[in-house]
């Protein structure tokens, strides 16, 4: 397989840069994974893996995330507004370091959650005018709850505030089951969980008239979070479907004209995963899996070391021992990384991106933003009396 270091710059990727990256994992056989991180520690963990498995990566943050990641201590209505532009801040000033491409994504935003999105595309907006390039890379609008017509029309309505900046659009249709982040789809009639090739096409007639920066999650009967199997079967051969059906109606040259993401996919088989890649499914989220593997780390710590664990003095090897080297967060908190960068390099390779990016060692630097190089009016006016002065002193000199 070409592998993409050279069409594609390392650290936080938009516009034309995340297309590219897309399209070459559409026609390639791979997905991104994009994990859900509520801090600094978790989104470190997958910059980390991407780095080691030689993969570009997806940081999502979710609207409880976000908040979580303000703080819980500040409570205020924009919360998940002010966290998730956090996130994206540290993810910008350390992105590059790690020599990998990466995105930066939000996830599921329903319909009583869309402050949050209009918070983040103010964020996006701003930085945009200052350095020509979005904030976010990317944004999801899960409106799947609401009728299809209404949630392809407020899909639409946001696709042209965002397709300016060139920025990515993934909206959700059909219902996945489970829960997550509020949204309980536990008990929804199991023949809704399965969207139609016609509801798919729709929205690709709907969007493409607007952009083409868009992809859409359909249901395949996945669901959202782990649970014991059930009497939903997981169908990612829908996909394909889904793929042929378009294909046939825009008389596309592609195999795959739609970018295809994969929603609810922990405890997937690895066959499973297989199918809906090569379906073109090009970004999976993995959240419950990683969630596990962070706390499994930090298990595994506590239980190997309790005893010197129970105070700040007094193990096994002495009353007057002295455990900081034990209690120290640099310590536990970097076991639950350790366990969630093998958990998300595990994902690399399922969803085939391991190896397909040689991580950069060229000198990293932050991007937070180069402002753009419009000359300042004080600048306009200066070059203008220098002109100016020339210019009389060309007649002068001619007029000799
Ligand atoms: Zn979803």
């Amino acid at each position: 397989m070409a592998t993409i270091t050279d069409l594609v710059p390392p650290g936080v990727v938009t516009g034309d840069n995340l297309t590219t990256l897309l399209e070459h994992a559409r026609a390639n056989g791979y997905a991104i994974p994009a994990v859900n991180c509520t801090s600094s520690s978790t989104a470190n963990a997958v910059l980390e893996a991407g780095r080691k498995s030689k993969s570009p990566v997806i940081i999502q943050v979710s609207n409880g995330g976000g908040s979580f990641m303000a703080g819980k201590g500040y409570k205020d209505a924009d919360s998940a507004t002010v966290g998730s532009v956090a996130l994206a801040v540290h993810v910008r000033s350390v992105a590059k370091y790690y020599g990998i491409p990466v995105i930066l994504h939000s996830d599921h935003c329903a319909k009583k959650l869309l402050p949050w999105f209009d918070g983040m595309l103010a964020a996006d907006e701003d930085f945009f005018a200052k350095y020509g390039e979005p904030l976010f890379g990317s944004h999801m609008l899960d409106l799947s709850e609401e009728p299809d017509e209404e949630n392809i029309a407020i899909c639409v309505e946001y696709f042209k505030r965002m397709v300016p900046m060139k920025i990515w659009l993934e909206m959700e249709i059909g219902i996945t089951g489970g829960e997550e982040d509020g949204v309980n789809n536990e008990d929804v009639d199991p023949d809704k969980l399965y969207t139609t090739p016609e509801q798919v096409y729709s929205v690709y007639q709907a969007l493409s008239q607007v952009g083409d920066m868009f992809s859409i999650a359909a249901a395949f009967g996945n669901v959202h979070g782990v649970y014991k199997p059930g009497n939903v079967k997981l169908s990612p051969e829908r996909l394909v479907k889904h793929q042929e059906y378009t294909k046939k109606m825009i008389d596309s040259s592609l195999t795959h004209p739609l970018f295809l993401v994969m929603h609810g996919g922990s405890g997937s088989t690895d066959e499973e995963i297989q199918t809906a890649v090569k379906a073109g499914v090009v970004k999976m989220n993995i959240d419950t899996d990683t969630q596990w593997s962070y706390w499994d780390g930090l298990r595994g710590f506590e239980k190997e070391k309790r005893d010197y664990l129970q105070g700040q003095i007094g193990n096994p090897t002495g009353a007057d021992k002295p455990n900081k080297k034990f209690y120290d967060p640099r310590v536990w908190v970097r076991k639950a990384e350790e366990a969630m960068v093998v958990r998300v390099m595990t994902s690399c390779e399922k969803l085939n991106s391991a190896g397909t990016y040689e991580p950069s060692n060229e000198p990293g630097s932050p991007q937070l933003g180069q402002p753009l190089k419009t000359p300042s009016p004080v600048v306009l006016m200066a070059a203008g009396a220098l002109a100016g002065s020339a210019a009389t002193l060309l007649l002068k000199t001619l007029g000799k």
